[in-house]
């Protein structure tokens, strides 16, 4: 059974003297019987997440790590240094493939260094809008996934608790949301590029999230499609009403698909 996820994306905001307390705000407002929830603070907030999160069911995650396990890269974090502050990595997230130029090809090296340091992966796939106006989201999105994952073994993936967030970057910060069928529709594609790629049945086990301007309003015309598992939240998850209703919407979804006894 796959679990229901609300991953929270706090991108570049907090500092490490407010982080502790909007995570702890956030836990104690979002306690749902199955449902898996983690916090992804800025690296440097990290610790501060994760001493106040003590004794709480909530994960902290990074918002990227680098392939390398050492070396001189400047300004680059990687899995070791990540030991005992996350356990979650958000990977090809679309800022980093815009921004920093992140390829397929890159992403799939930090994949390989995420799963072999004990870190469970969310990695992001989706489409710009020129590519769904001009309907090839599907070829996109395919390519993405035969870039990053060929080559991967499943087994080696479904055990490292592998997650995939489908996240349109005209939905991300936006405000506007691709449609619950559309995510739907994706998810299934998503599934068929991993059995194209080999995963066979193991691709009906990868929680598939969606993400875009999620918020508590909309986030159940997601959580009701069963192809989708969950939500990877940025603006909204900075705001403990909003993931108190995100996470209540998703102990709907939980309950009704028997993750809850
Ligand atoms: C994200 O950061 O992954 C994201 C989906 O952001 P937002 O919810 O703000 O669109």
């Amino acid at each position: 059974m796959r679990p229901i996820v609300i991953a929270a994306n706090w991108k570049m905001n907090t500092t490490p003297a407010d982080a502790g307390d909007l995570a702890r705000t956030i836990a104690s407002r979002t306690r749902e019987p199955g449902v898996t929830r983690v916090i992804c603070p800025p690296f440097v907030s990290l610790a501060a997440v994760r001493d106040a999160l003590e004794g709480e069911d909530v994960a902290t995650g990074a918002q990227n790590v680098h392939q390398e396990l050492a070396g001189a890269y400047t300004g680059e974090v990687s899995v070791p240094m990540l030991a005992g502050l996350a356990t979650w990595v958000i990977l090809g997230h679309s800022e980093r493939r815009a921004y920093f130029g992140e390829t397929d090809e890159l992403v799939g090296k930090k994949l390989d260094r995420a799963v072999a340091g004990g870190l469970r992966p969310i990695l992001c796939v989706g489409e710009v809008l020129a590519d769904r106006e001009a309907g090839r989201e599907t070829q996109v999105v395919d390519a993405q996934l035969k870039g990053s994952l060929e080559g991967r073994d499943p087994a080696t993936l479904l055990a490292a608790g592998f997650v995939i967030a489908y996240e349109p970057v005209w939905a991300i910060g936006t405000g506007l949301t691709a449609s619950g069928a559309d995510a739907s529709a994706m998810a299934d594609a998503i599934r068929a590029s991993l059995v194209a790629l080999g995963w066979g049945s193991a691709a009906e086990d990868v929680p598939v999230l969606y993400g875009g301007s999620v918020t508590s309003a909309n986030v159940g015309e997601f959580l009701s499609e069963p192809a989708i598992d969950g939500a990877l939240v940025g603006g909204a998850s900075l705001k403990p009403d909003e993931m108190a209703g995100i996470c209540a919407r998703a102990g709907i979804t939980a309950a009704a698909r028997g993750l809850t006894s």
